[in-house]
């Protein structure tokens, strides 16, 4: 069969490899792909950011993804052939100390799928059960692609956030995670504005209009006289940032209002700021990483209920096949979440 590999370290350098069919070893089952999604952490591996060093190549790639059990392994329980399946592609040691006392998504010695070994830009992969998640009945094989980062999302807003009804939210960084965590945090009664650049005046920012949000685009608008009309010039109750840029987090303690939170979902890189203001005006300052079980439980249920809109959120243009368009058009902003339809590979 073939998959999509990183091939070489260096920007681009995707290809399609050959790899032989695998066989589910006790405690794992094989598991058929149907969609796969292209998240901003494969982009990275795209481009090779350093965080990717650690890679051995050719890997397949590809870790959000929605598939249907078609073989068991040995001492498998919990699923059968024929069950819709979403794998919790970051998978903890169980080992450590952070995995016994259920901080699994912060292990010391975690592994992920599409990085660390072969992922879903192919047919079949082989799961340990425990890593896996039963797809609702009623919730669309395609849109099951995107739980995994619909609980990232959960878990920046649900567990890590203080967002309730009333709050007036900002959510920097029209991507995939900003999108999803506006989603989460509207469906939890924030009132939300998404903030993005000018790349982001074409897709992503009507995009996020679309799923119901006001937009500032940071590169053109007045975001002072913004945020003068949304908070009274108090500031954000919550500002999440999502952008990934070390300008994320200087923008966000301009943004939130004193005693309020800001939440890094983003992974900001290196940036200095002087820290007292935010001493004395008690800025929450709290970080997301990942998610967990539950996380993927809520994820399902904010895709089944519509509050999570992936009819309108899940970009279908694009082709495993055509991958590097795919690619460069998600990092000029030409698009947000494409998932591909994995059945091409046949
Ligand atoms: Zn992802
Ligand atoms: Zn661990």
């Amino acid at each position: 069969m073939r998959g999509l590999a990183k091939v070489e370290r260096s920007s681009g350098a995707m290809e399609f490899v050959e790899r032989a069919k695998p066989e589910p070893g006790a405690g794992e089952v094989l598991v058929e792909v149907d969609y796969a999604g292209l998240c901003g952490s494969d982009a990275g591996i795209y481009e090779f950011e350093s965080a990717f060093e650690r890679m051995e190549l050719p890997t397949v790639i590809g870790h959000e993804y929605a598939g249907r059990v078609v073989e068991v392994g040995d001492g498998v329980t919990e699923f059968g052939v024929g069950d819709r399946v979403v794998e919790r592609p970051i998978r903890g040691c169980g080992e450590c100390y952070q995995c016994r006392i259920g901080e699994e998504n912060v292990c010391q010695d975690a592994v992920i799928t599409g990085v660390d070994h072969d992922g879903a830009y192919e047919r079949f992969i082989a799961v340990p059960e425990r890593a896996l998640h039963p797809i609702p009945d009623d919730v669309k094989q395609q849109h099951a692609a995107v739980a995994e980062p619909t609980s990232i999302a959960a878990r920046a807003v649900i567990e890590n956030s203080r967002v309730g009804a009333g709050d007036r939210v900002l959510v920097e960084g029209p991507g995939p995670i900003g999108l999803l965590t506006a989603q989460v945090a509207a469906a939890q009664g924030g009132t939300v504005v998404v903030s993005g650049v000018g790349q982001d005046a074409d897709y992503r920012l009507p995009l996020a209009e679309e799923l119901g949000f006001e937009t500032v685009n940071v590169a053109d608008d007045d975001t002072e006289a913004r945020r003068e009309r949304h908070t009274g010039g108090v500031g954000y109750d919550v500002v999440f940032d999502t952008t990934g840029h070390p300008s994320g987090l200087t923008t966000a303690v301009d943004e939130v209002r004193k005693g309020g939170q800001i939440v890094l979902v983003g992974q900001t890189g290196e940036t200095s700021m002087p820290y007292s203001p935010l001493v004395r005006a008690e800025i929450d300052l709290q970080c997301s990483y990942a998610s967990m079980y539950e996380d993927f439980e809520r994820s399902f249920r904010l895709i089944r209920d519509g509050d999570v809109d992936c009819e309108t959120f899940v970009d279908t243009r694009f082709s495993l096949f055509e991958a590097d368009e795919a690619f460069e058009t998600f990092i000029e902003g030409g698009t947000c979440k494409p998932v591909f339809d994995i059945s091409e590979l046949a």
